[in-house]
């Protein structure tokens, strides 16, 4: 028993060679459902009858319970519930003028305890497999008026913690999808082993790197894994990964107010990074207050100050917008508020 999208082109053209269909018929249905990206109920080109049988031989593997809309309609985000076992994951489809880009879960829940995020807050509770994840995309697709352009692995669960099933998903996200490499992004805690893996990998993915502190001592706090892929560490792996791929790195770095966006705390994140290879980009995004974590976002100002003391030392810095907070887009917060 597989799903719709977690069966391979291989597997797909062997059962419709124990149906006695004809061999092109498995390229013409895969083409449909990933480089066309449509319902499997509206590939015409494939009688009525085959398509019937597929519905029933691969149901999709993830079935809709809240579906919400926001900024005027540009974002939407989605709490599917797993067909298998009812687990619950998250994904947000972000439109802007010249992308559309789909935020996806790797896993349900994250074993990283991030202290400050809604799923890490909830514990894991298992690895999503390749057609949760590709479906992800596919289905947002389906919704969306613009084409999907970028993928980000920025959704509930480590995506280094499940590279197996991400890296398959990643390669039909790109192969078959035809989405470029470098609009792929997978964000990591700062899994040093697999941050090497990854760049063995053969494609270009972008690496974004959650930062969130200069120093071990306030990391250990905010990112427990911390105490086991120290600062240094994480940030040489990441060297070696732009040695490796030639893509630049990003660090995330979610401010909160006094607790890690003060200017010395700039200081520090611009000696940490200045010289960086190919020039680091830090993302500062104000926090999503979650109910587990007792902090608030740092102020406009206080963010705009800690961008301007990173720039002026010669770190390139971005204050990103928050999209969906009228929908409870941020990470694993949706499922939170359905509990
Ligand atoms: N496990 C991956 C993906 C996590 S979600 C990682 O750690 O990178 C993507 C980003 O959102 C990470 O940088 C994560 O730290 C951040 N994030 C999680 N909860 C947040 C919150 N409440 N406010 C702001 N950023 C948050």
């Amino acid at each position: 028993m597989t799903t719709r999208y977690n069966i391979t082109l291989e597997q797909l053209t062997q059962h419709l060679a124990t149906l006695n269909e004809k061999p092109f018929r498995a390229k013409q249905i895969w083409e449909g459902l990933y480089q066309q990206c449509r319902p499997l109920s509206e590939i015409t080109n494939v009688g009525a009858d085959l398509r019937d049988h597929l519905g029933d031989f691969l149901p999709l593997a993830l079935s809709e319970v809240v579906r919400r809309d926001g900024d005027h309609g540009t974002t939407t985000k989605w709490l599917w519930q797993s067909e298998r076992d009812h687990t619950q994951i998250e994904t947000v489809l972000m439109r802007y003028r010249d992308r559309a880009t789909v935020c996806v879960s790797s896993q349900a829940g994250c074993a990283m305890a991030c202290s400050f995020c809604a799923t890490g807050q909830a514990g894991f509770e298992r690895h999503l497999d390749v057609g949760e994840i590709v479906e992800q995309v596919v289905r947002a697709q389906h919704d969306s008026p613009q084409r999907v352009s970028n993928v980000v692995f920025m959704g509930m669960g480590e995506p280094l913690a499940n590279l197996d099933a991400v890296w398959a998903a990643t390669e039909r996200i790109h192969a078959d999808m035809g989405i470029s490499a470098r609009h792929i992004t997978i964000s990591t805690v700062g899994i040093v082993p697999g941050m090497r893996k990854l760049a063995d990998l053969p494609l270009p993915v972008t690496l974004a790197v959650s930062l969130h502190a200069p120093d071990d001592e306030l990391r250990d706090e905010l990112v427990p894994i911390n105490k086991r892929y120290p600062i240094a560490a994480v940030i040489e792996a990441a060297r070696e990964y732009v040695a490796r791929k030639g893509r630049r790195v990003t660090f995330e770095y979610a401010c909160i107010e006094r607790v890690n966006d003060q200017l010395v705390r700039a200081e520090a994140l611009a000696d940490l990074l200045r010289g960086f290879p190919g020039g680091a980009h830090v993302n500062l995004i104000p926090l999503n207050a979650t109910a587990g974590f007792n902090g608030s976002p740092a102020g406009n100002l206080r963010i705009q100050n800690f961008a301007n003391a990173l720039t002026d030392r010669g770190v390139n810095a971005t204050v990103r917008r928050n999209r969906g907070t009228d929908i409870d887009a941020a990470c694993g917060q949706l499922r939170a508020r359905n509990a």
